[in-house]
Order: structure tokens, then sequence, then C-alpha cells
């Protein structure tokens, strides 16, 4: 089969960190365009926005959105009725309404839609759902505290309605959950800390449980500085398991179980490469749904005022 051709919306952060590089090692990939407002990028056609790609490259095969979840839907509905293939960065959109629709349209349409959750394709998410599989949970701990500052920098729309705030980096930890334990579980109460001058939480303190009663809970924390946690921890009636450094790193009873090289966004290519090829798309909004049980069951409490120079 010829490459994909594919143009990236959107050319921030993650475009720049991950497609980019990804998309240069993939040679079922070829990025022959770029839509930005601020930018452009060498060797490929620019664009200013999503309408001029498509209309300036008809032969584009599919697109990757990059841009904030609140532009999304708009994007992804055109690019679907254009007929192409379309990747979406996390989280999928702003409301679980907008993608369900998204994902009818693309039943109706030709192209695939790819909803991706890039910490699925941790390392060690895979192995922790495997060795979870034939044990009985006890307990599971969410741990996710990083410094917005250092990861988010000027992102504005992040403290925005539909930013999301803290569960932006903790809809990873929900999307790795969601995938290795056993059972559906959902939110019985929780409190969202709102900086004075924000839409969106900076901190929240989660208590979920499952049909079993299994306790669930999440320390999410956008303010952390000094050394990044992204760990989960589970007690199972035969040890337990710790998932750290965003699911790179598994160990059991404190042992080194599983540990490989960071892959996430070539993992990700490689899976719409594959749904593209069979013209299936692929939409899990389980861990959207959890963040909107937390804004829907969460007690807000007002804390300081969030300013991004520190
Ligand atoms: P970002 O640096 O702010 O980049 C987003 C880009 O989208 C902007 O640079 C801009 O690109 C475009 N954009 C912003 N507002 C827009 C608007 N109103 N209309 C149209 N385009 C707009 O953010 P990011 O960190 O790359 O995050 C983008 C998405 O990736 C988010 O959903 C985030 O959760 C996800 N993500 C981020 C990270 C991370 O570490 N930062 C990791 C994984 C996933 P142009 O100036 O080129 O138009």
């Amino acid at each position: 089969m010829p490459p994909i051709k594919i143009g990236i919306v959107g050319l921030g952060k993650i475009a720049r960190d991950q497609h980019l590089p990804a998309l240069a090692a993939n040679p079922d990939f070829d990025l022959v365009a770029v839509a930005s407002r601020n930018a452009s990028q060498e060797g490929v056609a620019n664009f200013a926005t999503l309408d001029e790609m498509l209309e300036g490259m008809p032969e584009l095969d599919a697109v990757s959105l990059c841009t904030p979840p609140t532009v999304r839907y708009g994007q992804a509905r055109q690019a679907l009725r254009a007929g192409k293939h379309v990747m979406l960065e996390k989280p999928p959109g702003a409301t679980l309404s907008e993608v369900e629709d998204l994902a009818q349209l693309a039943e109706a349409s030709s192209g695939s839609l790819f909803a991706t959750w890039h910490s699925r394709h941790a390392p060690a998410v895979e192995p922790a759902r495997q060795w979870l599989a034939s044990r009985r949970i006890r307990k599971v701990h969410i741990e996710w505290k990083e410094d917005v500052r250092v990861w988010h920098p000027g992102q504005h729309w992040i403290w925005e309605p539909g930013g999301m705030g803290v569960f932006d980096p903790a809809i990873n930890a929900l999307s790795i959950v969601t995938a290795i334990l056993p059972r559906n579980f959902f939110l019985r109460e929780g409190t969202l800390q709102v900086p004075e001058n924000c839409q969106a939480p900076i901190a929240a303190n989660l208590r979920f449980s499952d049909s079993e009663d299994t306790p669930i809970t999440a320390d999410l924390d956008f303010l952390q500085t000094g050394p990044q946690t992204w760990d989960i921890h589970i007690e199972t009636d035969e040890g337990n398991l710790a998932l750290r450094k965003g699911g790179s790193q598994m160990f059991v009873d404190d042992r080194l179980e599983h540990e490989a090289p960071e892959q996430e966004y070539p993992g990700l290519y490689a899976r719409f490469a594959e749904l593209v090829a069979r013209c299936e798309s692929e939409v899990d909004v389980a861990p959207l749904r959890h963040v909107a049980d937390a804004f829907l069951l969460g007690r807000r409490e007002t804390v300081a005022a969030f300013h991004d120079e520190g």
C-alpha cells in the first residue's frame, strides 16, 4: 500500500514533541501538510487553517488533530465529511456527546476515527493488564502529580471551560486504569480544587469503587515541583503491583518486572495505520466519562489564583 498522506492540524507542544518524530519514523505515513495559525513546518505544504488544507490538498488521506479539545469536534466533523481518516489527540473532545456524535458520523462515512489514549501504549500497561487478570484486586491508588508550568507553559486554554485543568494529564491515568482493571468502576465522591481565577481544577481527590466495593482512589495535583509522579498502585491477593513513570515500569512487590523504552506515539501511529487499512474506527470514551463524572459529582473548593509565571 502507498503511504497514507497525512496532515497535522495545530503545531503546538505535542505535535512538535511527539507527532512529527513519530510520523518521520513510520514508513506507513507521509506527512504532506500542516495547518497552523502561527507556525510552519519545513518540507511540507503549509496552510493557516484546516479549511484551506482540505481545499488546497484534496489528495490528503488523513488528518491528525493536535489542537485543544474544545475545537476538535468542528475540525473532526469537517475532515470526516471530506472523506478523511481522523486521529484525535486525547481527550477526544470537550463533551461526551460530541465525541459520540463523531463516532456515529465516522460509522456513516468512509473514514476511520481514532480517539487516541497515548498512555495505553506505555510499555508496562499490557503486562500489567495480563498480570492483574488472574488476581483478586483489593485496592487501587492513583497518584498523578506534575508541574503544569513545566509541561503546559502558557497554555491558557487548559484553565478555560473544556480545558479540564489537572484532568488534562490525569485522564492519562484514567485511560490506563480503564484498560487494566477487569471491572467497570465509578465515582463515589470527589473534591476539585479550582483556582479563583480559573474554570478548571488544579488538584483533585477522587474516590471510586466497583460492583465488589473495591476502593479506588486518585490523588491529582498540577503544582508538583521536583520529582514528578505518574504512578498507579494496586494491591491484590497475590502481591502488590506498581505501575510507575506513566506506565513505563511495572513493579511487583517492589521488584522491577517490566521496563522498556517509551514508544507511545509510534504505537499510536502503528495502530492508526491498521485502522485506516481496514477503514475501522476506535473510540473509547471511558476515561472522558470519568472526568465528566468528576465534574458532575465533585465538591468544589476555591483555592489561590494560578499565574503561569510562578
Ligand atoms: P498547545 O501547545 O497549546 O498546542 C495546541 C495547538 O493547537 C496550538 O499551538 C495551536 O496551534 C492550536 N490551537 C490552539 N488553540 C486553538 C484554537 N482555538 N483553534 C484552533 N487551533 C488552536 O497544546 P498541546 O500541549 O500540544 O496539547 C494539545 C493536545 O495534546 C491537548 O489535548 C493535550 O491534552 C494533548 N497532549 C498534550 C501533551 C503535552 O505534554 N503537552 C501530551 C499528550 C497529549 P497553531 O498555533 O499551530 O494553530
